[in-house]
């Protein structure tokens, strides 16, 4: 297992800019919510990996994850995760498969004595309550549902007697995130999956992140957990060896055959995070993104932002055409599209756009996007 290894990495931007690389071609720009964006360096390097893993003469496709090269990308990942986030002593890095969505029912079965509570915020936190709901008592503190989770509840309580209180710090379809981590008396917990690596978090806080890869790290297959190791072993139920959170921090992720290639994608997505500055240099980049677009929604006569301005996603951005346009949105979805611009159409409960505007999207491809919308609204 990895201690508090640096990882010494030298990588040349200029090398992996878009405009420097033969990439360039085949680049659209690319909003899709998830799997989403991933950086250059990140799909380059990968590509090569496939063609020959670490000079192996093997591809990553088909090596051990036993090898030696594969162990080193396992501690590499492990312990650049913890170099980005900060995460001090006492909490271990999972990688497992299973998605989020795994996590909804890990969660609880790892944790939930007998009471939790949940912060209803989407669609994703609907579903971690509904799994939570299969071990213990769920008290939903506070829901945005009464306006289709268009914001965020604030002045809730959290009772004193819960054995964790689940947030979803992101919330990938409406477009509203919780950047500022919470200051509560009870053990936290957060689904992290679309907004990890935006920004700095103090980790102490937590008891358990988690977070899907495809938004912000690898292609999907590879899902992250920062355990707090002294949050474990509490409760009195059988736990399935594969669920329990101790299994894999015990065997380093490698109890059973983990993810190898999105584990060996996120290694690159990291090392390229490392040299930006890192999370807090990602976090200015995103601001930036983020108003850039917001203050043209604002601006532009034809839309509207969806999510209250306070609670405004710096990963998702939603919207809508003014009720007077509303029958342009399809066309300019087309017309977005035509121009190269991908993944903009609404989730579906959401209808309208969404431009997730992950660290890997450049700023030139949110800019291109704001000429596109000024383009469309000098048509009408
Ligand atoms: C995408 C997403 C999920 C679901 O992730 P899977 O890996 O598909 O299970 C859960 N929570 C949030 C916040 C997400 O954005």
């Amino acid at each position: 297992m990895p201690k508090k290894q640096k990882v010494n990495i030298d990588i040349n931007i200029e090398k992996i800019n878009y405009k420097h690389t033969n990439f360039k071609k085949m680049k659209k720009h690319n909003f899709y919510a998830g799997p989403s964006i991933l950086s250059p360096y990140t799909i380059k390097n990968t590509a090569d990996a496939v063609m020959d893993f670490a000079g192996t003469g093997l591809s990553i496709l088909e090596v051990s994850h036993r090898s030696k090269e594969f162990v080193a990308v396992m501690d590499e990942t492990q312990a650049l995760i913890k170099e980005l986030l900060d995460v001090p002593a006492g909490y271990e890095v999972v990688l497992v498969g299973g998605g989020a969505s795994m996590q909804f029912c890990m969660v609880p079965f790892n944790l939930l004595k007998t009471k939790a509570a949940y912060l209803e915020t989407g669609t994703w936190a609907v579903n971690a309550i509904k799994e939570a709901k299969l071990f213990g008592e769920v008290e939903v503190v506070a829901s945005s549902k009464d306006a289709n989770f268009n914001y965020i509840p604030k002045n809730y309580e959290i009772p004193e007697d819960v054995d964790y209180f689940h947030f979803t710090s992101n919330n990938t379809i409406f477009g509203t995130e919780i950047r500022k981590d919470p200051d509560v008396k009870a053990r936290l917990v957060a689904d992290m999956s679309s907004d990890i690596f935006s920004r700095p978090i103090d980790v102490s806080k937590y008891d358990i992140i988690y977070a899907g890869a495809q938004k912000n790290l690898a292609p999907a297959g590879v899902t992250l957990a920062i355990v707090k190791e002294d949050a474990l072993g509490k409760v009195d139920r059988a736990i399935p060896t594969m669920l329990d959170y101790r299994t894999h921090i015990k065997k380093g992720s490698m109890f059973n055959t983990p993810p190898c290639l999105p584990i060996y994608s996120a290694l690159q997505t990291l090392k390229y995070y490392k040299s930006l500055g890192g999370v807090a240099a990602l976090e200015k980049i995103n601001v930036e993104k983020a108003t850039m677009l917001y203050d043209e929604i604002d601006r532009n006569r034809l839309f509207k932002g969806t999510a209250a301005v306070e609670d405004r996603s710096i990963m998702n951005v939603c919207f809508v055409m003014n009720e007077e346009y509303q029958e342009l949105e399809g066309e300019f979805v087309e017309f977005a599209k035509s121009k190269g611009m991908i993944g903009i159409k609404g989730h579906r409960s959401v209808g309208g756009f969404r431009a997730s505007i992950y660290n890997a999207m450049p700023k030139e491809s949110v800019a291109a996007f704001i000429d596109v919308m000024k383009e469309f609204e000098n048509k009408y």
